[in-house]
């Protein structure tokens, strides 16, 4: 659950917050609020990636996060002030319905009374991405790396250029699907916003230089 979502800064992180939690082994996303941009480029790579991962916008998070609690699941609250992850990370892991909130700026004081654990990624402010991803990576205890995303595109991990299988569109080239290519792979986007894949087109461009 992404709480206290600002619609005017906080896009890109929010959408990273969802991209992580898919890629790293949530099956939902609630968002707290409503931007069309998070919801059209969340639903766009899962779509493109394959997988179950769905996006529930608009939620109430007191509302949510009290049904979860009567149906049986239990909350995580990630924040600096909590019990640090290491301490707590085993007995959270007997939960078989964990739901995990991340905040923006404030968080409401009712979060740490409703919150089943309250827990730092480490007592240090950094980010609601980092947290989610390092707290989500304890949880499944590095499994989530190996998970396959049903009917999206699929990487062949690849030590040197960019190797991608396209299981939907297998019309797309002669080969049944396959594209291998060295650089900029407009196909196999990835979901993020312009500036991150002129990020990763530089840093393909200077692989290709030496
Ligand atoms: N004062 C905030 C706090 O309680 O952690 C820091 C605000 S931070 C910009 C936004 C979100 O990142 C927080 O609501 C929390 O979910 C997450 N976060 C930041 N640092 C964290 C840490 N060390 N451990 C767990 N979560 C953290």
């Amino acid at each position: 659950m992404r709480l206290g979502h600002r619609p005017e800064r906080d896009k890109r992180i929010t959408t990273h917050v969802g991209l992580v939690a898919r890629a790293f082994g949530a099956e939902e996303m609630l968002l707290c609020g409503r931007d069309a941009h998070v919801e059209e480029s969340l639903n766009d790579a899962a779509r493109r990636w394959g997988g179950a991962f769905r996006l529930t916008p608009n939620a109430s998070w007191k509302g949510e996060i009290v049904r979860w609690k009567e149906s049986g699941g239990q909350v995580v609250h990630l924040t600096m002030y909590g019990s640090n992850l290491p301490d707590v990370i085993d007995e959270i892991r007997k939960s078989e319905d964990i739901l995990i909130v991340v905040g923006a700026e404030k968080v409401p004081a009712e979060v740490y009374q409703l919150a089943d654990w309250n827990v730092a990624v480490g007592n240090q402010p950094h980010s609601e991405v980092a947290a989610l991803a390092v707290f989500l990576d304890r949880l499944f205890l590095g499994r989530e790396l190996f998970r396959e995303f049903e009917g999206g595109l699929k990487i062949v991990p690849s030590s040197r250029g960019k190797e991608v299988i396209y299981p939907e569109f297998s019309s797309k080239d002669e080969e049944g699907g396959y594209e291998k290519s060295e650089y900029g792979d407009e196909a196999a986007d990835d979901g993020l916003d312009e500036d991150d894949d002129q990020t990763a087109n530089d840093a393909d461009k200077s692989l290709l230089s030496w």
